[in-house]
């Protein structure tokens, strides 16, 4: 069996992914759920239902007749062709930025910026609150808790009530992500959430 999550965290060079994952879903109803987001993308023309080796390293679902429902506007002519499948992951998963390391990150409590871009290095700064959120995603990977404390207020809030620049970081328990797709727009991320009626993100791929 392929471990889902190292095609996530390992991408092939040269391909790029994009994520979205439902960060309130329980471990009772995931399954439903993700079968529920399935037959919904299924029936929008977004994704086909059969599964086939297409998400890379992981079985998943080519693009449908109407995959561009989940384009931003300015995608219309985008070519299937040159896109691969989406995978539907079905519990622990953790999201990671397509592309570069997590960050940056505001804490919801104090709105401190941490590991954001440096103007001088032109490199993102290398940030111990990002590496202690880094490790929070790994703890609760292994059954752990998500919360984690601010260097500068001392609040403790979850990894997903963290907000994210560009790097966003996920924990979810049902997700898909898009392989080499062009951009998702925003109101395709917000129908989702309303269809499943819990809170999700999107992780965009990096663009630098
Ligand atoms: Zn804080």
């Amino acid at each position: 069996m392929v471990d889902e999550r190292q095609a996530v965290v390992s991408p092939v060079m040269g391909d790029h992914f994009q994520w979205i994952a439902d960060v309130e879903v329980g471990e009772s109803e995931e399954a439903e759920t993700a079968e529920k987001l399935k037959r919904w993308l299924v029936d929008l023309g977004i994704i086909v239902p059969e599964e086939t080796p297409c998400a890379i390293s992981t079985p998943g679902h080519r693009p449908g007749s109407h995959f561009t429902r989940a384009l931003e506007d300015g995608e219309v002519d985008a070519d299937p062709a040159g896109m691969d499948g989406v995978e539907i992951h079905v519990g622990r998963t953790v999201f990671y930025p397509g592309q570069g390391e997590p960050g940056p990150a505001e804490c919801p409590r104090c709105d401190r910026v941490f590991g954001d871009f440096d103007m001088e290095s032109l490199e993102y700064e290398d940030d111990p609150q990002i590496r202690a959120l880094i490790a929070a995603a790994q703890r609760w990977d292994e059954g752990g808790a998500a919360e984690v404390g601010c260097r500068v207020c001392g609040q403790s809030s979850h990894l997903n009530d963290w907000r994210w620049g560009y790097g966003a970081l996920a924990l979810g328990r049902v997700g898909l992500t898009f392989w080499n797709w062009p951009e998702l727009s925003d109101d395709f991320t917000r129908q989702i959430g309303e269809r499943l009626g819990h809170r999700v993100r999107h992780g965009l791929q990096q663009k630098l």
